[in-house]
């Protein structure tokens, strides 16, 4: 292989002047960079959520993260993991279409969401799968 004999480079076309002559050169005036400041911030998201949960589907008397009250926590239920493969479940069975969605009407089968009652902020879940 040789890589030498490469086609003869493109003559520079006489008509095109690559540098206007008014214009001043790229000026070198610039102030190099100087030795980059590396300010990196690790935004650490604080988790609100313990990963041994102690939340389970009853209410819990707890202390809220944001408001710091002592609380007993107001649950709700929410469409879960559960709730979607019970769904699938009962589609594969063979069930006709309102049955599929019995699930979304059994709180057994969703997550809980518990809020704080005094600031609303949502201090835990209970997830079933
Ligand atoms: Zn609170």
């Amino acid at each position: 292989m040789s890589a030498i004999d490469k086609p003869p480079a493109y003559p520079q076309q006489p008509a095109y002047t690559p540098q206007q002559p008014g214009y001043p050169p790229q000026q070198p005036g610039y102030p190099p960079q100087q030795g980059y400041s590396t300010t990196t911030t690790i935004v650490q998201q604080p988790t609100v959520v313990i990963a041994q949960s102690p939340f389970l589907e009853n209410p819990v008397s707890t202390q809220c993260p944001m408001c710091k009250a002592s609380i007993i926590t107001g649950t709700h239920y929410v469409t879960g993991t559960l709730t979607w493969l019970a769904c699938f479940g009962l589609c594969i069975v063979g069930c006709d279409l309102g049955c599929c969605f019995i699930p979304f009407c059994i709180d057994s089968l969703k997550d809980v969401i518990h809020t704080c009652p005094n600031c609303q902020a949502q201090v835990g879940v209970y997830r079933r799968m």
